[in-house]
């Protein structure tokens, strides 16, 4: 149900032109080999359906999701490039994966068997994540039995960094040295290593496809360096209504906040429903006219309340920017005690989307 007629007070802007400079701009810095787009949980919250098509046709030619369900629905979208699927396939869906050309990425010696030669997979190691992908046992019987591959399409080998936005990590070394090693197990393979932070560590990160997601949306992949990406997501509500308050009274569920002095309390058009998180209740910010207006009081179901005090100019039907250029979506993620990736894919199906470019 997502709201395509933009009537409703808060309006989620996305610009896919921004997503595809992002694009290439990562292509440009991995010299090593192409450069996917990672559109997993509908693109981040903003749209696989729009964003994938976008990245297609400004040359994108692989593209990776979480589930089958995803990759279903993207596969006719972007005809002849590939749609892998990261979760890989649940025992007994092989079939769907190899009728409709979905490539599952394989990360268990279980999943391999029952793959088989059914068509092109991928094959996932473990370098520390310890979550999916063959352990450090499996990929020696691997090595000590390449029989288990006989048949076997593989397109590339891959991995994943734990820590990819901690540039000084010692695990991402000690991550790319195990790749590496892992690697040699499937020879001739080409891999499939870094993410988006993962593409600003240097050539050791460098493989034949890398795997950015955040970035294309505007993320920052060097948290506490300058971003390095367009901005994508503008997300502004509309005020509904604003109220003069005495020196005491409280605002919002629980009385959690309370005025200091008179003050203006502004109404917003926007919750917890919309994926506005409730744990920025009296901390997090909304912009108007480039300064900051503390948000006061519990974030509700469907509304969010603003100490417009200090901006006489706030009335009903003013336009507050929740996300923009000068509140990006790292710093939104910051005040609530989360990343910018949960921000973006609890993004809520009421907003009015906006497509730009
Ligand atoms: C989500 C994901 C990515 C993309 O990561 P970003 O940090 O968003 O660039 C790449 N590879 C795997 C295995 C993933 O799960």
């Amino acid at each position: 149900m997502t709201n395509m007629a933009g009537t409703d007070g808060a309006v989620l802007e996305i610009d896919l032109g921004a997503v595809c400079a992002n694009w290439r701009m990562l292509g440009a810095r991995h010299g090593s080999g192409p450069v996917a787009g990672v559109v997993k949980a509908d693109a981040y919250g903003l749209g696989a359906a729009q964003v994938a098509p976008a990245l297609f046709a400004a040359g994108c030619r692989h593209f990776f999701v979480a589930h089958l369900s995803e990759a279903l629905a993207l596969r006719d979208l972007v005809p002849g490039a590939m749609v892998a699927v990261l979760n890989g396939a649940l025992p007994g869906t092989e079939e769907v994966f190899a009728a409709r050309g979905i490539v599952p990425v394989l990360g268990s010696l279980d999943a391999i068997a029952h793959w088989g030669a059914r068509g092109p997979a991928i094959l996932q190691v473990d370098t520390g994540m310890r979550r999916l992908g063959l352990d450090p046992t499996e990929i020696a019987t691997v090595r000590a039995e390449p029989a288990r591959l006989a048949g076997m399409e593989l397109l590339y080998v891959m991995t994943h960094l734990v820590s990819s936005e901690v540039p000084g990590d010692a695990e991402n070394a000690r991550q790319a040295a195990a790749f590496g090693a892992a690697c040699t197990a499937v020879p001739g393979v080409p891999r499939s290593f870094a993410n988006s932070s993962g593409l600003f560590l240097g050539d050791a990160f460098a493989s034949d496809l890398a795997r950015p997601g955040a970035a294309l949306y505007g993320i920052n992949p060097t948290p506490g360096q300058p971003n390095p990406m367009r901005p994508v997501v503008r997300l502004r509500t509309q005020v509904l209504q604003v109220r003069e308050i005495a020196t005491g009274d409280a605002v919002g569920y629980n009385a959690t906040w309370q005025a200091a002095r008179a003050s203006r309390i502004a109404t917003a058009y926007v919750g917890y429903a919309d994926g506005w998180p409730r744990s920025l209740s009296s901390r997090g910010h909304a912009i108007f006219d480039g300064r900051a207006v503390p948000l006061v009081g519990r974030v509700s179901m469907d509304l969010t309340t603003y100490d417009v005090t200090d901006f006489p100019a706030v009335g009903p039907g003013s336009w507050l920017d929740l996300i923009a250029p000068d509140m990006p979506v790292d710093a939104v993620a910051e005040a609530a005690g989360t990343n910018g990736y949960e921000i973006l894919t609890r993004l809520g199906a009421r907003y009015a989307r906006v497509y730009l470019g």
